[in-house]
């Protein structure tokens, strides 16, 4: 009998880490450009970046408010849930983290780990997000990946599975071999679409070593491909995808990537990835509840429950008040009466939104695993659980913020 695949199972809801000047915004313009959510690529320094739309933020020139954005690559939806890197924010990013299944740590490729790279990625471990690394501005003078990565193995994570090769140096970086496929990608020039070919004579050799480490790698940490590693002293490309799927799903290992958002390459590579092996809602565990009198309760991400959601972010924009929230399980339709847990309120949901980077696109309803804006719960603040009021659960508070560290 065949099975129509979860829809679920083509969500990813994404968050963007990163120190602050690293290329977050950068590279989330970049993301929505190559989605075609925007016609026209965003810049930060023009105050034209479409994710902080706060003016504040733009006088600031650093993201401070969480921004939920709607994009499609290759058949998924992926919600951009964009967290601020500066320390002084150690709260919203802490929320934000809250509800994300996955995220893409975006580090320097002249700096390497910085301080905040390293305080957010201690928040993420404990919210046991899983992650990929994004090694950027490999156009810049001095940029060298494996010193970036070097870095990402002594203070972040001992197994870092570098999966591309960078094709030219500095601003002569043009390309990446893909370790994974053995093909090269090159861009011939700032629009962001790649050129896919045969790995260039020059670099075979270094390629193939390079392939054979990331194969060494994998099969130390996974017994499927360890089997295969042994069987064939080698693996295919399918096995060496269904594990770095594997390992990134259970943090035994973080894929890294490279490329210069600011030049508009390795941005749909990073998109592949993301989809590739970065987890959907159906694969992320329950999200765990109390509720007064029923002790603790788990919730999974099935329509069919009742409905419960976190508030993460609320904006008062031109379009009103919007409360951001992550749905767990049920489903949200418009017009429900929801409750607001902790405070005991109810209120009715007068509209659902899915914000796409220039507009709002209205829907009747929303379910377990989405993340849509809410118009008409005027009074849930970030952090309020709704809930069902036939079913009310109260899901836990976050995890304990890092205390905020001092940069020098
Ligand atoms: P954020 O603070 O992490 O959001 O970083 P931004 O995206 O605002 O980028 C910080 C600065 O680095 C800006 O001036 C960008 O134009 C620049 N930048 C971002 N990505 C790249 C890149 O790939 N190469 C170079 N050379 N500069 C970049």
């Amino acid at each position: 009998m065949r099975t129509t695949p979860n829809p679920l199972s083509a969500v990813r809801n994404l968050g963007i880490l990163a120190h602050v000047d690293a290329g977050k915004t950068t590279v989330t313009e970049r993301i929505l450009y190559a989605t075609g959510t925007t016609r026209k690529r965003g810049e930060v320094h023009d105050g034209t970046t479409v994710t902080d739309f706060d003016p504040q933020e733009r006088d600031r020139g650093i993201t401070i408010f969480a921004a939920a954005v709607s994009c499609a690559w290759d058949g998924h939806r992926i919600n951009l849930i964009d967290t601020p890197g500066h320390v002084d924010f150690a709260d919203e990013v802490e929320r934000s983290l809250r509800v994300l299944d996955g995220a893409v740590a975006v580090f320097d490729a002249v700096a390497g780990v910085e301080p905040q790279s390293e305080s957010v990625w201690r928040q993420a471990d404990r919210h046991g997000v899983p992650r990929i690394a994004f090694v950027n501005k490999l156009d810049r003078a001095g940029a060298d990946l494996d010193r970036a990565v070097g870095s990402i193995r002594e203070r972040l994570h001992p197994a870092p599975l570098v999966v591309q090769l960078p094709v030219g140096a500095e601003g002569g970086f043009t390309g990446v071999v893909d370790l994974v496929r053995m093909r090269s990608l090159i861009w011939g020039d700032d629009e962001g679409t790649a050129v896919d070919g045969a790995v260039p004579e020059e670099l075979r050799e270094e390629a193939v070593r390079r392939r054979r480490a990331l194969e060494e790698a994998v099969a130390e940490r996974h017994p499927a491909a360890l089997e295969e590693f042994c069987d064939r002293e080698t693996l295919s490309a399918a096995t060496l995808t269904t594990a770095l799927r594997d390992l990134t799903r259970s943090g035994d290992g973080v894929v890294v990537l490279c490329g210069s958002a600011y030049r508009n390459r390795g941005i749909e590579p990073l998109l592949d990835a993301v989809v590739a092996y970065l987890p959907s809602p159906l694969d992320v565990p329950a999200v765990r509840g109390v509720h007064d009198g029923a002790g603790q309760q788990q919730r999974n991400a099935d329509p069919r429950l009742p409905f419960a959601g976190l508030v993460f972010k609320v904006n008062a924009g031109a379009t009103g008040r919007l409360a951001y929230v992550r749905i767990y399980s049920g489903t949200l339709e418009k017009g429900d009466i929801v409750c607001d847990a902790g405070a005991g309120r109810t209120e009715r949901v007068a509209r659902i939104l899915r914000v796409m980077a220039d507009r709002h696109v209205q829907l009747d309803r929303a379910v377990a695993g989405d993340i849509v804006a809410v118009a008409g719960v005027k009074s849930a603040r970030p952090g309020a659980t709704l809930c069902d009021p036939g079913a009310p659960l109260l899901l836990e508070p976050p995890v304990a913020a890092d205390p905020v560290v001092s940069v020098a």
